[in-house]
């Protein structure tokens, strides 16, 4: 099992640090190779995704990866700005699905905005499509309107488009995960005003009947959005477009209030996977030494369980984690009043000493 490393910018290094150490422990044969991505190989290289970043990648069964960027980089032209390392990566690997899980734990309830009897036990997983959607539909642009409600004035427009393989491909996935979970998956629509998503609903019905293990359901976004601050609990595995997916995912990660215990996943059609926290590089804590490395841990987890068929490794490492928490130690971006404040270096050591 071949990993590619790539801590990145700011925390990115730091957090992986963490989650090598706990990887290491699992004492699995994992071939790990770290390479430079983001800003600190753009200082190194001149380009935040060099060649030889991208072949480790691709060669590789699964990315672990911190995360890019700093303020410092935002007036590089943007081809070369550390975000397009992430674009980059996900274009060349194919990686079209995206998995966010939002977990609360237990210990955790009070730092969500939401009542805890609302999001105690909460653990529902969105899948997004990536390739495809508004964001990358063609044409687009801007131009001289010769109709609508104003001919004659500027207009900008994008074109909301997917395909048929790329729906089936993303619901399979879906309902494969909810088959490893609830068995319930929600498909998020608008298929009440778009024909996109009409046509997605459609082929997500068809896709479902191959799987008559799993209860499928059809929801409209704005209905969808509503619902995740209501009555969460409610979904298991919820599937949906790029540009919805998107802004749920958002949703949905804070609902469990701390931004620093979010993993994700992205995956391609042979399940090789790029696995990252939500959060981005931080900055305005980077070298301090206190960021939360839980995310990137759990993104590891992901990536036993997804892409390197170690289902029994990744539990270990989330019973772990529970277990930490339920010691009371927590990152100062999940303290209160009554735990005990710890460093990220003191949490990967009481991660590594909860595995044992
Ligand atoms: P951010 O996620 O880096 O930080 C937002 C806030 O959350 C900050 O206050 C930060 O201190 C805090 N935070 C984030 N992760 C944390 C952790 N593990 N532990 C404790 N606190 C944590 O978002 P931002 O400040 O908007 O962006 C900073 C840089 O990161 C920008 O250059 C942005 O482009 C980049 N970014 C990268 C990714 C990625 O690599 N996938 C994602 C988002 C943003």
């Amino acid at each position: 099992m071949k990993i590619a490393v790539l801590p990145g910018d700011g925390i990115g290094t730091e957090i992986v640090a963490q989650a090598i150490r706990v990887l290491d422990a699992l004492d699995l044969p994992f071939e790990m190779e770290t390479a430079l991505v983001g800003g600190a190989a753009y200082e190194a290289h001149g380009h935040p995704l060099p060649d030889a970043t991208l072949k480790l990648a691709k060669e590789a069964d699964a990315v672990l990866f911190g995360a890019v960027g700093d303020w410092k980089y935002d007036k590089l032209d943007r081809p070369l700005r550390p975000e397009q390392a992430i674009l980059g990566l996900r274009k060349n690997l194919g990686l079209f699905a995206n998995f966010r899980p939002a977990i609360c734990y237990e210990q955790l309830v009070d730092a969500s905005s939401l009542k805890p009897e609302l999001i105690a036990g909460l653990d529902i997983l969105i899948i997004r499509e990536l390739t495809g959607d508004i964001y990358f539909g063609q044409p687009r642009g801007r131009r001289t309107a010769v109709d609508g409600h104003f001919p004659g004035a500027d207009e900008a427009f994008d074109t909301m488009r997917y395909s048929r393989p790329e729906v089936e491909r993303i619901a399979r996935v879906a309902f494969e995960a909810a088959r490893k979970r609830s068995k319930r998956v929600t498909s998020v629509d608008k298929a009440n005003v778009l024909e996109t998503f009409q046509f997605w609903k459609d082929i997500v019905t068809e896709v479902g009947k191959e799987y008559p293990d799993v209860e499928l359901d059809h929801m409209y976004v704005d209905n969808a959005a509503m619902q995740l601050v209501k009555a969460p609990k409610k979904f298991d595995v919820i599937v949906t477009g790029n540009m919805f997916g998107d802004i749920l995912s958002d949703e949905a990660a804070m609902l469990t209030g701390s931004i620093g215990m979010l993993p994700s996943a992205s995956l391609n059609a042979s399940n090789q996977g790029l696995y990252e926290p939500s959060h981005g590089s931080a900055p305005d804590i980077a070298g301090k030494g206190v960021a939360n490395p839980l995310a990137t841990i759990l993104s590891a987890a992901m990536m036993l369980r997804y892409s390197l068929n170690q289902e029994d490794a990744a539990q270990r490492i989330e019973t772990a984690v529970k277990k930490v928490l339920a010691q009371g130690l927590r990152t100062p971006d999940i303290y209160s009043a009554g735990t005990t404040k710890v460093g990220t270096v003191e949490m990967g050591d009481a991660v590594l000493k909860a595995l044992a």
